[in-house]
């Protein structure tokens, strides 16, 4: 009989790679094919409706609902111009990924014939069945109904036949029950809060925009392959597979040629993704084989995330068309890198002036360095609360090791932006800026030099790096939802920069004038955020200690973590910002904790059940073979020689016997663990015994797993191995 884990090796190895059509037209003319942009706006809605939308888009005003019917109407005469005869309202609730409930543009008409129905009513407003999405007991404590309304300023676009419509879901009472709300009411604080700043440096600014340029990385699996490991399909990570003798050693896979089967792939990932307005620019190889990334030019914070979610979703199915499987998780394989989605962040001006740039004139700068050190502030403020927003059980695994950012959030800046603060810091303030007749002003604040944009000396260790123009929030999960990680830190940086104005105003209202105002108050706050300022190495033992003294949240568990949600200086800074109430809060952190727990217990069962039903029984298999030979030689060959000739065999049935029975005693071990932490009925401290008691054990027995993959005959071994994962193409 052939071992179906040779059978799927070798039909792996035949694939061939899928041929791709390039559609006629040029990227630039499919690009945004499917979605319902201006351009199309333009074209499908009355002039007097366009502009009332257009308006609203823009300005954020209110959704007029005289318009609605007609903005619906344009909309479907496009979508069923393009195919499509179903829509949905499309959201993002806590679970990973999106959600969605198609209906289709038919309905009875009562009289037992069938009309064509989209209304505006249905575009702005549904109600999808809340109680089948985890909503952290929101629903019990308000008996809301929740229900999703649309988020204009996030365009509509066709996914096969159905029309898309990005929504909020909220409860009746107004809960948020999704990533979007929340998200929405974030980034209108930074607007708010940003603008009201730029105004000491250009009156005329109205608008402030947060921008993020995420970059998505991945693995990609053979799919024969992948369906001959329930433990990938299951938990999305292998639990056990002994480490490839040739793996990421070599660092020939970084930037290397990517195989044709792979090629394809992307090549059709990427015409799909540019068809729904996703700008993807560019794609290569990771540190590890098989692992891949995929980066867009960046957006609107809210358009990325959107675009994100949409990317994800796709590159799942793009990639089963061509016989693989996406591995979104962040440590699918241990011993080699793991995934993440680095979060380019910054802010720009209505005026066209990025925030985190340095600009020509020392005016300029010193709002560079204003935006910088008020960001590092709300870091600095909140950084167990950043961490707390992008942890999850399957980014635990990232988080710490020595590959990914540590668990300890903290800033680089660089050589010359550290000595620029330094220098604002201890310079003599009448040094810093004399007064100079009419002319106003003149700042000493030293010429930024080009090459600070080419930052090439880039440390790799931190969790939060400038990057010449913007901040690279780097401890993002490969799977997460980036609104997470965006609306802590557009949040935080709110909140920092309302309060910079806060003082300053109140030292202009004393007379002072408002540059050298702004000087004390940086002054004061380049000193204030010291501690989150490092530039050395993420992952020495000294940092962690160093960090602990200057008071940065150390805390690796990841339940434990999740508490920071609930600080008093969290829920301050929500509810101030309107973001979110403490119920909100509340009721998400339940969630949070019962995700963990899930996640953790399922891979506990997948872990049990390979261990009695594959493991044990193959290698009993193995060694019953063994025992049969060792009784084989004593027929053949005198008791002595017999004994010296089986000494091998003799000491692996012994190994295989010690390892068998480690196993055994952890999975009822294992098994005990859960059945004492399921009897807890508190979310918060369930998931703390899953995380102490169970998770802690799957690694011991994982050990013994991977020494026996090594010795059992190759032939009798059922699980496709890492050698064989990772190198298929
Ligand atoms: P890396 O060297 O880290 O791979 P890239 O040049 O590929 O960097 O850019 C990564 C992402 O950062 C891209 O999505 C890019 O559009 C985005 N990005 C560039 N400038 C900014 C900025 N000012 N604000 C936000 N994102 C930016
Ligand atoms: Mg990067």
């Amino acid at each position: 009989m052939v071992n179906l884990r040779f059978k799927v090796v070798e039909e792996a190895f035949k694939k061939q790679a899928a041929e791709v059509k390039t559609p006629a037209e040029r990227p630039s003319e499919y690009f945004g094919k499917y979605v319902f942009n201006r351009h199309k706006m333009y074209k499908y809605l009355p002039a007097d409706v366009y502009a009332k939308l257009i308006d609203v888009i823009d300005n954020g005003t209110r959704l007029d609902r005289s318009i609605a019917d007609a903005v619906a109407a344009g909309m479907k005469q496009w979508a069923t111009e393009n195919g499509a005869t179903h829509y949905t309202h499309w959201f993002q609730p806590l679970t990973e990924g999106t959600a969605e409930k198609h209906d289709a543009f038919t309905e009875h008409d009562g009289k037992g014939g069938m009309m064509e129905n989209f209304s505006g009513k249905l575009l702005v407003q549904q109600e999808p069945d809340a109680s089948s999405f985890p909503n952290g007991g929101i629903r019990n404590t308000f008996e809301a109904r929740g229900y999703s309304a649309w988020d204009p300023t996030s365009p509509v676009f066709i996914m096969d036949d159905t029309l898309c419509i990005p929504t909020v879901f909220i409860s009746y009472t107004g809960e948020a029950l999704d990533y979007k709300a929340p998200l929405l009411r974030a980034l209108h604080a930074v607007n708010v809060a940003a603008t009201d700043v730029c105004r000491y440096f250009d009156p005329e600014v109205k608008g402030v925009r947060s921008n993020l340029g995420w970059e998505q990385e991945y693995f990609l699996v053979d799919e024969g392959l992948y369906s001959a490991r329930p433990d990938l399909m299951l938990t999305g990570r292998t639990l056990m597979g002994h480490e490839s003798a040739k793996n990421q050693q070599m660092d020939d896979h970084y930037f290397g040629t990517i195989p044709d089967r792979v090629q394809a792939f992307m090549k059709d990932l990427e015409i799909r993704a540019l068809e729904l307005g996703i700008p993807c620019k560019t794609r290569h190889n990771e540190v590890a084989p098989n692992q891949f990334e995929l980066a867009p030019i960046f957006e609107e914070t809210n358009l990325a995330v959107d675009h994100n979610m949409l990317l994800m979703s796709l590159m799942k199915r793009i990639a089963r068309k061509h016989g693989f499987r996406a591995l979104l998780h962040e440590k699918p394989f241990a011993g080699i890198n793991g995934s993440g989605k680095h979060n380019n962040w910054s802010l720009s001006a209505d005026n066209g002036v990025l925030l985190h740039a340095p600009g020509k004139s020392p005016m300029d700068n010193l709002r560079f360095v204003v935006f910088i050190v008020e960001t590092l502030m709300g870091v600095y403020r909140h950084n167990g609360l950043l961490k707390a927003s992008i942890m999850s059980a399957t980014n635990a695994h990232r988080l710490g090791a020595n590959e990914a950012p540590p668990a300890i959030i903290s800033s680089f800046l660089g050589k010359q932006l550290s000595e620029l603060l330094d220098h604002i810091e201890l310079a003599d303030k009448d040094d810093l800026f004399g007064l100079m007749g009419k002319q106003g002003l003149k700042l000493d604040i030293p010429e930024i030099p080009e090459l600070l944009i080419d930052n090439t000396d880039r440390n790799r260790t931190s969790p939060f790096a400038f990057t010449g123009n913007r901040f690279e929030f780097r401890a993002v999960g490969s799977e997460a939802n980036c609104a997470s990680a965006m609306i802590v830190l557009n949040s935080a940086v709110a909140e920092a920069l309302s309060d910079f104005k806060r003082r300053v105003d109140a030292l202009i209202e004393k007379g002072e004038d408002k540059t050298s105002a702004i000087i004390d108050i940086v002054r004061e706050d380049i000193k204030a955020c010291k501690p989150i300022r490092f530039d050395g190495n993420g992952y020495s033992d000294e940092w962690v200690e160093e960090a602990g003294r200057r008071g940065l949240d150390c805390e690796k568990s990841c339940p434990v973590i999740f508490e920071r949600y609930l600080d008093d200086a969290s829920v301050d800074m929500f509810e101030s910002l309107n973001v979110m109430t403490r119920k909100e809060l509340e009721a998400r952190n339940e969630v949070k904790w019962d995700t963990y727990t899930k996640r953790i217990q399922i891979e506990a069962r997948v872990m049990g059940d390979l261990s009695l039903n594959h493991i044990i029984p193959v290698a009993t298999h193995y060694q019953s073979r063994l025992i049969k030979n060792v009784q084989g030689m004593r027929s053949v060959f005198d008791t002595d020689k017999a004994e010296r000739l089986s000494a091998r065999n003799m000491r692996l049935i012994e190994e295989i016997a010690e390892r068998t029975a480690k196993i055994e005693q952890g999975v009822a071990g294992l098994v005990a663990a859960r059945k004492v932490a399921n009897r807890i009925s508190n979310e918060h401290d369930k998931a703390i015994a899953y995380h102490d008691t169970v998770a802690s054990r799957l690694e011991d027995i994982r050990k013994e797993i991977d020494k026996l993959e090594l010795i059992v005959e190759d032939n009798l071994w059922t699980l496709p191995k890492y050698r064989e994962l990772l190198f298929i193409r």
